[in-house]
């Protein structure tokens, strides 16, 4: 019988222990690594497994929603760290959330009941793993510098990001399709873009509201230094300000009152086919690609509250009722540029015996981060095993988001959320019979959920004895 490979797993967050243990689960030897206490990260308090640095919610549990679906899923696959959520769930309305330290204990406890597993308390800082290891890399949003540095060796340089420079994005069926119109600048390419087309009154209006609105408080170790070269450890291997193509956009509006007419907002070349003429200012939307349904307010990254987003936003022609999918941000985070790097495995194209999962992958939030271990935890196991892991269907919400992650355009990619505009819409027939978007919801989880079940009934079991289920499927299906 040949030798099972050994796992390494790397972070012992939100990702690494569910990926520790649904790999031990499946058979294999797994070592833990998680650097905690030896060296913290700015955000994190204690030593412990899973812990939630901030809010303790995983969201909403409210049925046919995105996150609820996401979840379900980790259900049916017996998500450990889900299975802790639940246990240690405190009220919350129709979310999801925890006792933190029940939670992060009880996965503590998960982990040391299961004798597959190793922790190593230690920094990792190479990448070298021998031939007979499969490693996961789960070291998360605040990577070590060394290890950050270390994956910037093996995979470019261009490759790693460590601010999220986020646009918010607004439901495509919220926009006043009567304000705003289809436009190329200087008609040159197809007209992809919506323009918002905005009056001098209503600009000047928009201006004030943007640079007096509430901008979301920092903590020190999340604004960008204004001087890299003052980069203490807990910092980043590449020299970082906001780079200048990533302002925010209210501090754009800072620098002059016309600013954002010669920035994002301009007008030039984007003639108003109402009035013959460019508007004086614009804000242009383009759709998102894979995203149906939806649309960037382009160069619209930004700093500021949710609320006072929604509100100076919706200050926009045409947005006045807009929904927002995703609002704007910018803080700290380390992640790579999966679609040029990333298999649907999770695994590096370049390195196949390593795969990356949770926060670093490009997944967005704990829900998204350990549902990503969960994958790379099994994707690991069939790995470790001799096979070829086969990756979960497209229709299903975790599908959707490696999807999401590996497919997007490099040159724009930006870590996501699980929301319904990641999954692939129903048909057009479909569509135009059923007009309530909740019962689109609705279907859409069905199908997903039907989907799902197929992917997990054809792959390995996990087992409770010394050897491994036969995989029949997982030569060709997943592990
Ligand atoms: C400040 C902050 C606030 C956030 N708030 C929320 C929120 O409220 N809600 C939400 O849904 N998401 C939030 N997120 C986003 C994200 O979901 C969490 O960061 C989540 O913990 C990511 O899970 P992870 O397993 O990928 O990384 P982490 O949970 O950060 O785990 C990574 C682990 O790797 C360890 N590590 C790092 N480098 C090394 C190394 N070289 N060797 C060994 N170990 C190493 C770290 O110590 C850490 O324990 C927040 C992120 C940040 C940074």
């Amino acid at each position: 019988m040949p030798s099972i490979k050994r796992i390494h797993i790397i972070g012992g967050g939100l990702a690494g222990p569910e990926a520790a243990l649904q790999a031990a689960s499946f058979g294999c030897q797994v070592v833990l690594s998680e650097m905690r206490p030896l060296r913290s990260t700015e955000a994190h308090q204690t030593a412990d497994f899973a812990e939630l640095v901030c809010s303790n919610s995983l969201k909403s549990e409210s049925d046919n929603t995105a996150p609820w679906l996401l979840k379900q899923e980790m259900r049916r696959a017996r998500s450990f760290l889900l299975q802790a959520a639940d246990a240690t769930a405190v009220p919350a309305g129709h979310a999801l959330a925890v006792d933190r330290v029940e939670f992060s204990r009880r996965v503590a406890e998960l982990i040391a009941s299961q004798p597959r597993i190793q922790v190593r308390r230690e920094e990792v800082t190479s990448l070298n793993t021998p031939e007979d290891v499969i490693t996961v890399l789960a070291s998360g949003p605040l990577t070590s510098s060394a290890l950050a540095a270390e994956l910037q060796r093996l995979t470019g340089a261009e490759h790693l990001a460590f601010y999220d420079s986020i646009s918010p994005i607004v439901d495509a069926g919220s926009i006043d399709m009567d304000k705003v119109y289809f436009a190329a600048r200087w008609d040159k390419g197809s007209a992809d873009y919506l323009n918002c087309p905005l009056t001098r009154q209503e600009y000047e209006a928009f201006l004030d509201a943007l640079t007096t609105a509430e901008t979301v408080q920092a903590h020190s170790w999340d604004q960008p230094p204004s001087d890299p070269s003052h980069l203490s450890d807990h910092s980043l291997p590449a020299p970082l300000a906001y780079f200048e193509g990533c302002l925010p956009i209210e501090e754009t509006a800072r620098r002059g009152r016309d600013t954002l007419r010669f920035g994002p907002m301009k007008p030039a070349g984007l003639t108003n086919p109402k009035t013959g003429r460019w508007p004086y200012a614009a804000v242009q939307l383009r759709k998102e690609n894979l995203r149906a349904d939806s649309y960037n307010l382009v160069g619209f990254q930004n700093h500021l509250r949710f609320g006072e987003q929604a509100r100076v936003l919706r200050m926009i022609p045409g947005l006045e009722h807009a929904t927002f999918l995703r609002y704007g941000q910018i803080h700290r985070n380390t992640y790579i540029n999966a679609p040029s790097l990333l298999r649907e495995t999770l695994q590096l194209r370049a390195h196949p015996g390593i795969l990356i999962a949770g926060q670093l992958s490009g997944v967005e939030g704990y829900t998204e981060s350990i549902a990503c271990g969960l994958l790379a935890g099994r994707y690991a196991a069939a790995l470790a095993h001799g096979l070829q892991p086969t990756p979960t269907p497209r229709l299903t919400a975790h599908g959707s988001l490696i999807h999401y992650i590996t497919h997007a355009d490099p040159k724009r990619f930006q870590p996501a959320n699980i929301t319904f505009d990641l999954l692939p819409p129903l048909d057009d027939q479909l569509r135009r019979r059923i007009r309530d978007k909740k019962e689109r919801h609705r279907i859409q989880c069905e199908r997903a959920l039907a989907a799902w079940n197929q992917w997990l009934a054809s792959a390995a079991q996990p087992i409770t004895a010394s050897s491994f289920t036969p995989p029949g499927a997982c030569s060709s299906a997943s592990a």
